[in-house]
């Protein structure tokens, strides 16, 4: 039975484990799922303002073209070439510096003396690198080309510069306005290539679990410079945009070949604050739908704000959610996504979380009591079934020791081999006593299954107790002083009245009279009391006491229990049903009363019979 049961728990708990383990997977893969949506969201965001950037980078790059050809069209060449910086200055705010080279490596414009300090700083600075006497550290980007031999390169293939001693091996290109850097391949020339530098910003989405290769891929910075001369660098192209740190400062040259005169390179140094300012607008246009959840920042080379959908944001700057870099045009310049509320993504998540591990503990609990219950209940019954049994057979035996007797007793007297007649009185004597055993039992018998039916009717009418045990003791006291018993009993004299039925309250006394003389030992003294209380409400005690084996310890309210029985009939030797006091108890409480136990001071049992006494009208 126990393994039955066994089997059933393990049946339901196993199955629940492991459904609760796979809605907590489950919940977990959806989570990664939202998130990995949301990454895409705001990393489209982030691609689309970097495209913007591009664009707008491109755009000042073909305005630069058309300011040189303005001033083309109303001057001559030379005069154009030697007054570049001013006139540029003069005519388009974004230039910081104005200059021209040739491409035999000449430069015509800033002049050394020019009254301008930024283009003498200039000068000093560049001079080497514009007139190909040394390779500098470039971000380079050429747009639109010219030259036939020129064209857009994919994946490692050659280029040959026209005019020019050796060869360059030019890597891809990533043209302006293609948006953020994916696909940059460093330019692989045999004196130029430069490892990839760390990026400033790791964005977030980067420190979620992803496979080692693709992590580290983002920990480097896409844009990586080359190193190379200038004539090398615009090659044949029309115009172009080139970036180099200088001092850890970021200077953006523009440069435009007019078809005019192709020899003679016209570029500018950008005014780096006049371009954040136009980049500013990009950012805090951002779509006004995600500003509720999203703030997209313009992050310099450094890592710091140069621009932010909300100005009063503030964050950590360097770990925004999704990052994307502008390009090479701003070298290390990134567009940043931060969340509003980071929590938001995991709340619902956790929430969820939540309610599920409760769910799983609620049904562990569940599961627990339920079996917790089931076994309680299993090893209930299983002892009702065990007493079950034993009421079987001690019945059987109960009713077969009086029927002996009765039987031997009664041959004895038909057969007439008994003549002495104090002899003949005993056995006469015998025979009544366990015919009223016999009685006593399957009235206990007939009574418990019309209880256990519900059939048991009482008789309710004015009874007199103290009349009712005299007469119980008048007809116990002979057997039981013939078997050695003292017996003390002093009635109370005048009747005490209760609302009840005769007999019912009578087998009552009679099992509690019977029981004390089958659980005394060697001291065979059994006292009855009677006495009325009056508090708190007026009631009768019926005491029955004896000084026998008493209840053991433990077994004190289990002894009205049905079938119980303390005192083992395979261990004691006192034949039992385990109803008697199991009736007792029924039959009081049914008339307001109760049967108690109570263990006596030195050995023995004082069990009290308790029976409301109202005012009984005559
Ligand atoms: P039984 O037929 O076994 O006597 P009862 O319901 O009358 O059944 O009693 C239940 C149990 O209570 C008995 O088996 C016995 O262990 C204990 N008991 C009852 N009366 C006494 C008593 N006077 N002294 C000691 N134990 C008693």
């Amino acid at each position: 039975m126990k393994k039955v049961a066994l089997v059933f728990v393990l049946a339901v708990i196993i199955p629940s484990l492991v459904l609760a383990w796979l809605a907590v997977r489950s919940l977990r893969d959806q989570q990664f799922a939202l998130e990995r949506q949301q990454s895409l969201l705001y990393q489209g965001v982030a691609d689309a303002l970097a495209r913007d950037a591009n664009n707008l980078l491109a755009n000042v790059q073909h305005e630069f073209g058309q300011q040189v050809e303005t001033e083309l069209a109303d001057h001559k060449v030379r005069i154009v070439a030697n007054s570049f910086d001013d006139r540029l200055r003069t005519n388009w705010p974004l230039a910081e510096v104005g200059f021209v080279v040739t491409t035999e490596g000449k430069i015509l414009c800033p002049s050394p003396v020019s009254s301008n300090l930024e283009a003498r700083t200039f000068r000093t600075a560049n001079i080497k690198f514009l007139c190909n006497a040394e390779s500098a550290e470039v971000y380079w980007n050429a747009g639109k080309n010219t030259g036939n031999t020129f064209s857009k390169l994919n994946g490692g293939q050659s280029q040959t510069y026209p005019g020019q001693a050796g060869q360059v091996t030019d890597g891809s290109q990533t043209a302006l306005g293609q948006g953020g850097q994916s696909s940059f391949n460093s330019p692989d020339t045999k004196n130029n290539f430069k490892s990839q530098a760390m990026r400033n910003v790791v964005p977030q989405q980067q420190i979620l679990p992803q496979s080692k290769d693709n992590n580290d891929s983002q920990l480097y910075s896409k844009v990586a410079a080359s190193e190379a001369e200038f004539r090398q660098l615009i090659g044949d192209s029309s115009e172009g945009t080139m970036a180099r740190f200088l001092e850890n400062k970021l200077n953006v040259l523009v440069w435009y070949r007019s078809p005019s005169d192709p020899q003679m390179i016209f570029g500018a140094q950008l005014s780096l604050p006049r371009l954040k300012e136009d980049l500013k607008k990009l950012v805090t246009q951002l779509d006004p739908a995600l500003r509720a959840d999203i703030v997209a920042a313009l992050l310099d080379d450094t890592g710091k704000p140069v621009a932010r959908s909300l100005e009063t944001f503030q964050t950590n700057w360097k770990r925004p959610f999704i990052a994307t870099e502008v390009g090479e045009s701003l070298p290390h310049w990134e567009i940043a996504v931060y969340l509003l509320n980071p929590a938001k993504l995991t709340q619902s998540a956790q929430a969820l979380k939540l309610t599920l591990g409760l769910l799983i503990g609620v049904l562990l609990l569940a599961i627990a009591v339920g079996s917790w219950l089931i076994v309680t209940d299993l090893s209930r019954q299983l002892t009702l079934a065990r007493q079950k049994t034993d009421f079987v057979s001690n019945v059987s035996h109960e009713l077969k020791t009086p029927l002996t007797s009765i039987r031997m007793f009664s041959e004895l007297l038909a057969e007439g081999r008994v003549a002495d007649p104090t002899k003949q009185h005993s056995y006469l004597n015998i025979i009544t006593a366990e015919t009223a055993r016999l009685t006593r039992l399957i009235n206990n018998v007939l009574d418990f299954s019309r209880m256990e039916r519900g059939e048991k009717k009482y008789n309710m009418q004015k009874c007199d107790l103290v009349g009712l045990v005299h007469e119980i003791i008048e007809t116990y006291r002979p057997h039981l002083e013939s078997n050695g018993f003292k017996f003390i009993y002093d009635s109370p004299g005048s009747p005490i009245h209760v609302s009840g039925d005769c007999d019912a309250l009578a087998q009552v006394i009679v099992n509690l009279l019977s029981n004390a003389e089958k659980y005394s030992n060697d001291k065979k003294e059994i006292e009855v009391q009677l006495e009325r209380q009056s508090e708190p409400l007026p009631y009768a005690e019926v005491r029955v006491l004896d000084r026998g084996m008493g209840v053991p310890s433990g077994s004190e309210e289990k002894i009205f229990e049905q079938f119980y029985r303390a005192h083992d009939s395979l261990s004691s030797g006192i034949q039992g049903s385990g109803l008697g006091l199991t009736l007792a108890r029924q039959i009081a409480q049914a008339h307001g009363g109760d049967v108690r136990y109570q263990a006596r001071k030195d050995s023995g049992s004082c069990f009290v019979l308790r029976l409301p006494t109202p005012e009984i009208s005559p």
